[in-house]
């Protein structure tokens, strides 16, 4: 299933095989994640290859994320670019993430973490 022009359901889907991003709720909230990632996409010029998207909670808590991560709603992305190196990445959305919608910013040595959150914004570092 297509969410937006170049993303799909699949690159977001439970790596546990639970299908949680199937739920309509979550489907809803990853095409609005996604109106997000399509500019970042647009802005860095290189696709975005999603790390991690959607997480039941056992498999959020195989991989450590926290109790009330937002990959859990299906309104996170942790994005790879394509043939750039991630601090490249990481360098545009602190510079221009807000303007881009990206409320929570996540910064890590592999890949960068990109929420929808409601509430706060909020920029950490892993
Ligand atoms: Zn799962």
């Amino acid at each position: 299933m297509k969410l937006s022009e170049h993303f799909q359901l699949d690159e977001f889907r439970c790596p546990c095989g639970c299908k949680l991003e199937q739920k309509p709720e979550i489907v809803a909230a990853l095409k609005d994640l996604v109106v997000v990632l399509e500019d970042i996409r647009a802005e860095i010029g290189v696709p975005l290859v999603v790390h991690s998207g959607v997480r039941c909670p056992s498999w959020n808590r195989k991989c450590k994320g926290v109790p009330r991560s937002q990959h859990l709603l299906g309104k996170a992305a942790d994005l790879v670019p394509k043939d750039k190196p991630v601090s490249e990445l990481a360098d545009l959305l602190r510079a221009k993430g807000v303007d881009l919608g990206v409320r929570g910013l996540g910064l890590y040595s592999r890949f960068v973490h990109t929420d929808i959150r409601s509430g706060r914004r909020a920029t950490w570092r892993g």
